[in-house]
């Protein structure tokens, strides 16, 4: 056997593309990284990767990395130097400065950065003299922010992935974590296994996650909040809430219970589809398994009422006094690597980092942070006013370039747009921010790899594509899910000409001469990069208003030192060094690093009467806009409108996104004979993600006579109207009811 190379080094880095935050141990051989593996010690892990954790060398190494920085020449893509980018971007920036004034430039940025770099990037903003800066929140979980944050205190997950071991139920809605989040959903598992906890998987698909569920309850898409209110119904009409926990800390039940009570199962069950005795069941599984968690994810929160949604849920858990405890708690499953931390960095239109509004005392206070003079960062603004205005979000960005200042509080227009980290790809209204993308004077990608943003615009000139390192080619901290920080040191040094977010920075600042005072606290390092360590001290400073205070790098690196030494249940370290501390030290860690506070493993204390400090809430629906209630009665279809199932599986989109051609003659020929996508007629569609056959009804239960007919006319069973039962509770049953079905190619659920 081969002995191990005296030359191989192990190195520990996070894995990039999910927000669960597993380690992943590199092994590199004279600077070339030939190996990995699941970092075993990793309370996080459970000895495993998924499949998108396991291929993450190819992100360094894989062959679509931008190899130099390159600029568009009469159309073409002209290789140029570093410094050739730097200053050209840098006197154009200049030119529309002085032109259009600093609101004239977007920066939009990345939840892929650290939290170095993201905090860089919404402090390199401000310098610059703008708001005008996002990232991906803003279409994922800002409704989420939003909503806790007005229920509770703190925008983010309370508890954490390992705390769902301890849970006695569990409900997951909007979320699939089997395909999203995959090593969550060990953890989630083992919940269920140990505890002997009910899964309750509430989603309109047929997901690999619901195949895990001890109940699926299929609803019809955006009937989420009447779903909450059906189950609320029940809860207190049967008494079955925590009358203790909301008369002390609880602010506004009475109200919710008014309305809930609008809500009877017939009319919650003609709305959401689902059956009545299916809601009370659900009802009473989650209120007599306490603590009970609940989980969710972009099913809930990319709606029009998304923080409508996210407060319902909210509200659920307050009724049953699951805020605050272990087991219990809100587990807000986030999407990209960073975004919590970019989030809590600031990241955003509306603040500055750790959530500080833009009112002049945050600004003063980042100010005294930063050492710079007040008035000299007002200067940077076009005037005190702008200062203090909210940016235009980033999924209307192009409308300040189309626009012309018409319906904006901006007074200027966008005349240069930086995508960093940010492929562009998840904003909505594409054509229009297509054509946004073609009318900027300015345009620059900085990005490992060419993205949609470099590729989407028809441009000739004025165009810039730097290439940036990964993550695990420099080194840093980043926030998971759960408020934890982990710090990555570098695996390989940067491959190709990229280069680390940081340095690009400090080269754009410098050009335009602002670097002095930007990085006054900040250490500039060998090769003009600023010092990471100093980045993440100087925010340890800025925050302690939300507890980043205390994580200092050396701290960070002790943890990922010590991951063995910590609980998978509890994530307390047991023994060493670091004994009594939460892994990661999430946040909040109130004080200085100097003061070791352990990190703060579920939000808010139940254990403390709220006079003393303990959780106290807010129930409140507030699903209104503009003074319009959203869920007024009829704003819901009557049963003769209601369309069943999911139009968009329906054969008709199938066709037309050429899936049709995965289906077999006969399903193909029994399709169109019975109708197709015709609205008058019963459509048979294909859920690929698991492989079921299920009827979309175009006029509910009213059509299952014909349905049934036709259906059988073809030698198909009996059709189910989706919107009353669910179909299936695992794929065991699916295949027992069909057989064939368990040869489909796309049979690959985990758990069979
Ligand atoms: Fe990476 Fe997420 Fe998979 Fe863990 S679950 S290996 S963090 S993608």
């Amino acid at each position: 056997m081969p002995s191990a190379s005296a030359n191989l080094v192990k190195k520990k880095n996070i894995c990039t593309h999910c927000s669960v935050g597993c380690t992943v141990t590199a092994e590199v051989e004279n600077g070339v990284w030939v190996g990995q593996e699941p970092s075993w010690e990793s309370p996080i892990n459970l000895g495993t990767h998924c499949a998108k954790g396991a291929s993450i060398r190819e992100l360094t190494h894989g062959d679509r990395r931008l190899k130099y920085p390159m600029k568009l020449v009469d159309g073409k893509w002209t290789r140029i130097s570093w410094d050739t980018a730097i200053n050209e971007i840098g006197d154009k920036l200049i030119d529309i400065r002085q032109k259009s004034g600093p609101e004239s430039v977007y920066w939009l940025g990345s939840a892929k950065f650290s939290n170095e770099g993201g905090y860089l990037f919404r402090k390199f903003a401000a310098f610059w003299g703008t708001n005008n800066i996002d990232h991906q929140a803003r279409i994922c979980h800002s409704t989420t922010v939003a909503g806790v944050a007005n229920t509770w205190g703190y925008g983010a997950m309370t508890n954490s992935y390992n705390d769902i071991h301890n849970s006695k139920s569990m409900i997951i809605m909007g979320g699939n974590p089997a395909e999203a989040h995959p090593v969550s959903l060990q953890h989630v598992l083992r919940g269920k296994e140990q505890n002997k906890a009910p899964l309750i998987v509430i989603d309109p698909r047929f997901t690999r996650t619901a195949a895990h569920a001890t109940e699926y309850v299929r609803i019809r898409p955006g009937t989420d909040i009447p779903t909450i209110y059906g189950l609320l119904w029940h809860i207190f009409e049967n008494g079955w809430e925590d009358k203790e926990y909301i008369r002390q800390r609880v602010y506004g039940m009475d109200d919710i219970r008014a309305e809930v009570a609008k809500w009877n199962p017939e009319e919650v069950e003609r709305v959401t589809g689902v059956p009545g005795a299916q809601m009370k069941r659900v009802a009473e599984t989650f209120a007599k398994n306490r603590p009970g968690t609940l989980i969710w994810c972009m099913g809930v929160t990319q709606h029009t009422v998304g923080t409508a949604n996210v407060r319902a849920l909210s509200i659920l858990q307050l009724a049953l006094g699951n805020i605050g405890i272990e087991g219990g708690g809100a587990n807000i499953f986030r999407g990209h690597c960073n975004v919590q931390g970019c989030t809590d960095l600031g990241l955003d239109v509306t603040t500055l980092p750790a959530y500080y509004g833009l009112v002049e005392g945050a600004w003063k206070h980042w100010c005294r942070v930063w050492d710079v003079d007040y008035n000299w960062m007002l200067g940077r603004f076009q005037d005190k006013k702008m200062m203090e205005t909210k940016g235009i979000p980033s999924t209307r960005w192009f409308d300040a370039v189309l626009v012309d200042k018409k319906d904006l509080e901006q007074q200027d227009n966008v005349k240069a747009m930086f995508f960093w980290g940010h492929g562009g790809n998840t904003v909505p209204r594409m054509p229009e921010m297509r054509t946004g993308m073609e009318k900027v004077e300015l345009m620059v990608v900085v990005d490992p790899h060419p993205t949609t943003a470099a590729a989407l615009p028809d441009r000739k000139n004025g165009t810039y594509l730097l290439p940036a390192c990964t993550q695990l080619e420099t080194r840093g901290s980043r926030t998971a899910s759960n408020r934890s920080l982990q710090w990555g040191e570098q695996i390989v040094k940067p491959v190709f000409e990229s280069k680390p977010d940081h340095w690009i920075l400090y080269k754009l600042a410098k050009k335009l001469g602002f670097e002095q005072e930007m990085f006054k606290k900040i250490k500039i390092d060998e090769g003009d990069e600023p010092n990471v360590e100093d980045i993440t001290r100087e925010f340890n400073l800025g925050t302690v208003s939300i507890g980043y205070s205390g994580q200092s790098p050396e701290r960070l690196k002790e943890h990922m030192a010590h991951q063995d030494d910590f609980d998978v249940v509890t994530l307390r370290a047991t023994k060493g060094p670091l004994k009594g501390e939460f892994y990661g030290l999430p946040w909040p860690c109130w004080g200085t690093p100097e003061m070791k506070h352990p990190g703060t493993h579920v939000l808010y204390n139940t254990n403390l009467p709220v006079k003393d400090g303990g959780g106290a809430f807010r129930a409140r629906f507030g699903v209104e806009r503009n003074g319009v209630s959203l869920l007024a009665d009829g704003s819901y279809p009557k049963d003769s409108e209601i369309q069943d199932g999911h139009p968009e599986f329906t054969y008709g989109l199938l066709k037309k996104m050429g899936w049709d051609k995965e289906l077999t003659d006969t399903e193909r020929a029994t399709i169109e004979k019975i109708g197709g996508n015709n609205p008058d007629a019963v459509g048979w569609a294909i859920d690929y993600s698991c492989g079921i056959i299920r009827v979309t009804m175009a006029h509910g239960v009213q059509a299952m006579g014909n349905a049934k007919a036709r259906a059988n006319a073809f030698g198909l069973p009996d059709p189910i109207p989706v919107h009353r039962e669910p179909i299936y509770s695992s794929r065991r049953d699916l295949v027992a009811k069909y057989p064939a079905m368990a040869d489909r190619r796309d049979y690959r659920l985990p758990h069979l």
